[in-house]
């Protein structure tokens, strides 16, 4: 139900093959992004479940949750937090070593993003083995934040990131899913 009703979004992907490296297909929301309709129906999904409730804010993951996570905060009426590539942010960070499906990387928030008991939505465009999403969800509660959900419109399923961020307590939203990595 949930995928046919977002076929139109999934079709507003583009895939892009052996990219960034061989064996590897690149998911690209720039295409969704750049097409009104599903914007804002990807926006709208995002947000859902979490109008009327307490979000206090909303953190987005360098680059493509900057851009989601923007929208869904300001539907929300809440704050956003970046969370960024390491050496990136002016002031203060905490910092979180974390394996990604190509390569290992920092990732980083500003010491004083969160207040402790802060109620904390996380958003990215895609979810593939959950490494960076498993070190966001660290550097939140090292905060104090209560991660009260994690937002993607993609999940490689296959993958199993998804799984692995639930297993850690954390509720986990996608809105589709495709085959392979
Ligand atoms: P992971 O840490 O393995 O869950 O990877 C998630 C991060 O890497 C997200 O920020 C994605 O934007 C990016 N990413 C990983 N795999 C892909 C893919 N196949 N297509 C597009 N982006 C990807």
């Amino acid at each position: 139900m949930e995928a046919r009703k977002h076929s139109a979004l999934k079709d507003s992907i583009r895939s892009i093959p052996d990219y960034p490296k061989p064996g590897i297909i690149f998911r690209d929301i720039t295409t969704l992004l750049s097409d009104p309709r599903s914007f804002r129906r990807a926006v709208d999904s995002l947000v859902h479940p979490y109008a009327g409730g307490q979000v206090d804010q909303v953190a987005g993951i360098e680059a493509r949750g900057f851009i989601l996570g923007g929208a869904v905060a300001h539907q929300l009426s809440s704050g956003f937090v970046p969370i960024r590539k390491k050496g990136k942010l002016p002031h203060k960070t905490v910092s979180l070593e974390y394996s990604l499906e190509y390569g290992t990387d920092h990732i980083e928030i500003h010491v004083d993003a969160i207040k402790k008991g802060d109620r904390v939505l996380l958003v990215d465009d895609l979810i593939a083995t959950g490494g960076t999403a498993t070190a966001a969800v660290n550097l939140l509660r090292q905060l104090g934040a209560e991660v009260v959900a994690a937002c993607f419109v993609i999940d490689l399923p296959e993958i199993g990131g998804a799984q692995k961020l639930r297993d850690l307590g954390v509720q986990v939203r996608t809105l589709v899913e495709f085959e392979g990595h």
